[in-house]
């Protein structure tokens, strides 16, 4: 589904991925951790397309999308969530949505409104209410909505639990599960190592730009009994 091999990019000269390699199938939900500076973000945003590659290649259901633009990327059944979710503040979430909805127009129809009030209720009691002036857990269920709008195969969520009550991230974790019925692929970065154990079933360890270990499925209860592995790549315990 998703197979990004030696990727290299970052900000202008500076080279900050070295080399990464990642594959993803249908239905996986994977987790991408690594302590502060590790590169997660600049992944995500290299994905995304919003930095330009230095080297190597991202394919898409076997397509080669390295140098396509960002805005075309979800017409290849790509969407991202950004940090800062990146939504339209001073348009409704209904706007918001609409923008999605036409843009996933093109691709096999998986997530209708409907659906998306059915697993986001929160968003459908805001339909009419201007995004700027929601919650930062309400901003992050529209922002994932509006990914899921887009009819995506794979969607890449950037600590979607940043800020976030426990309740919300636990809403939002629920959501995630339910949505691996749909064969639906999903990155999901998170520094906080009891969240992305819960939530995906297998990780890739990111330190200094490369993937530092690779997590194999199953393998989340062996990594975290391993204090040295884990203060070596995350300083947690
Ligand atoms: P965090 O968990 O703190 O968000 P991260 O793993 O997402 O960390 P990145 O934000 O990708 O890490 O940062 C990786 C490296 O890239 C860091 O050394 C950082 O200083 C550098 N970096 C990030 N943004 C820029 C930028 N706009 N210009 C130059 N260097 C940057």
């Amino acid at each position: 589904m998703l197979n990004v091999k030696g990727l290299c990019a970052g900000y202008g000269a500076l080279k900050i991925l070295k080399g990464i390699d990642i594959d993803i199938g249908p239905g996986d939900i994977v987790g991408l951790v690594g302590a502060n500076g590790a590169g997660k973000t600049t992944l995500v945003r290299t994905l995304a397309g919003l930095l330009p590659v230095q080297g190597g290649e991202i394919r898409l259901g076997g397509k080669d999308i390295t140098r396509i633009p960002p805005q075309r990327r979800g017409a290849f059944g790509l969407a991202v969530v950004l940090e800062n979710r990146n939504l339209f503040g001073e348009l409704t979430v209904r706007e918001n949505l609409a923008l999605a909805e036409r843009n996933g127009r093109g691709r096999r129809q998986v997530f209708s409104l409907a659906r998306i009030i059915d697993l986001f209720p929160a968003v459908g009691e805001k339909l009419n209410v201007r995004c700027d002036l929601l919650s930062g857990g309400q901003q992050q269920q529209v922002a994932i909505a509006r990914a899921l709008l887009l009819q995506p195969d794979v969607v890449v969520m950037d600590e979607p639990s940043t800020g976030l009550a426990p309740k919300v991230v636990k809403d939002i974790l629920d959501v995630l599960s339910r949505l691996r019925v749909d064969g639906m692929s999903i990155i999901l970065v998170e520094q906080n190592i009891a969240i992305a154990s819960s939530a995906t079933s297998r990780a890739y360890v990111m330190a200094t730009g490369r993937v530092a270990h690779e997590i194999p499925e199953g393998g989340w209860a062996g990594f975290m009994a391993d204090e040295k592995l884990v203060s070596a790549y995350l300083g947690q315990h």
